[in-house]
């Protein structure tokens, strides 16, 4: 019997690197497809899982108390299988099979590119962007972002508590992918003497020793420098700082402990609110759609428009930040 939507039958994967707050959308889109009574499977191991048919189904007392649970209860895989076109077609064939008329596809843009593939085998799919970079194009945030810069600060926090006692240098590398937005927040918050980020070419007399030189004179006696994963490696400015200028210097990459942890609130409502958003849409019989935000609204767009659309890099916050740094105003012009 039809459920008088467009869908009766919706699967959900989480594909790509893992962010808190995936848990939270699945549960948000279990439980609306329950109240409106369509079928939910969970597929494990993300497109692999597809392939393979691997299948959880989800109902309200499999997705209890997931809210609050980092990492993702479905597991998240790189599936290479599902970037040949053969890979492709087997998915959809087990859509097929399966019943699913709905794909929900939690992920990154990499996840994004492989559900505008499905897309084409005549599946359709809706996207929640989760990552802990906020590195997507079409949303101004990305569930896991707040979360990890969250984990970041704390640990920061910590290491400067004791490069002060010591008078030491400390070099964090942040996560990023090539971006910088983890970064700026976390050197902001944690009041760090330099943040370098691959979207603002860095020179290391100008914006390594000349700040660390101002701070000295303004009467510090410890500092920070903030480094976005994807830029320049963080050992080698350590061992140019600690050469250079001669100052104890000590680096500490952060790593993954920057994707696990309970999600914060942001994650938890933003997750719980896209997945309740991405089975709206397949409800109404829209796919090949990104669910997203911009400012305080969800939005959603097409998956290839989504695809297109690139984020800017906030430079008005990055002044903000070199202004308590003192830098000269020559800077400010150029940047
Ligand atoms: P993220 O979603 O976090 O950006 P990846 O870039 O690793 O992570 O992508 C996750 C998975 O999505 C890949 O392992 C692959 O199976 C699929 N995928 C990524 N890019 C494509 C593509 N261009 N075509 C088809 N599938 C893709």
């Amino acid at each position: 019997m039809g459920t008088g939507y467009a869908v009766n039958r919706v699967g959900i994967l989480t594909s790509g690197g893992d962010a808190p707050g995936m848990n939270a959308a699945i549960r948000g889109a279990v439980r609306t497809l329950q109240c409106l009574g369509i079928d939910c499977i969970g597929i494990k191991h993300g497109y692999q899982g597809l392939i393979r048919g691997d299948f959880l189904p989800l109902d309200e007392r499999v997705v209890k108390g997931i809210t609050g649970r980092g990492g993702t209860m479905l597991y998240t895989a790189r599936s290479q299988e599902f970037m040949t076109d053969e890979g492709r077609q087997r998915a959809a064939d087990t859509c097929r099979y399966s019943g699913l008329d709905g794909l929900i596809v939690i992920g990154g843009d990499g996840s994004f590119r492989g559900a505008r593939e499905l897309s084409k085998h005549g599946v359709n799919v809706v996207g929640i962007p989760c990552t802990i970079d906020n590195d997507i194009g079409c949303t101004s945030y990305t569930i896991g972002f707040d979360t990890a810069c969250n984990t970041a600060v704390e640990a920061v926090d910590r290491l400067n508590d004791t490069m002060q006692s010591h008078e030491r240098c400390s070099v964090v590398e942040v996560m990023g992918r090539g971006a910088g937005h983890l970064a700026l927040s976390v050197g902001i918050a944690t009041g760090a003497t330099i943040i370098i980020v691959p979207e603002v070419h860095y020179d290391f007399e100008k914006d390594v020793f000349e700040r660390i030189r101002r701070a000295r004179l303004g009467g510090r006696n410890n500092f920070t420098v903030i480094v976005a994963e994807g830029t320049e490696p963080a050992h080698k400015i350590a061992t140019t700082i600690q050469d250079e200028i001669g100052i104890d210097t000590r680096l500490t990459a952060l790593g993954h402990i920057q994707r696990g942890g309970a999600p914060q609130i942001r994650d938890r409502v933003t997750a719980t609110c896209m997945g309740y958003r991405a089975v709206m849409l397949l409800a109404e019989g829209k796919g090949s759609r990104i669910v997203a935000m911009q400012g305080d609204e969800y939005v959603d767009y097409d998956v290839d428009v989504a695809l297109e659309m690139t984020k800017e890099f906030d430079f008005e916050t990055y002044r903000s930040f070199s202004a308590l740094t003192f830098l000269d105003k020559d800077f400010f012009v150029n940047l």
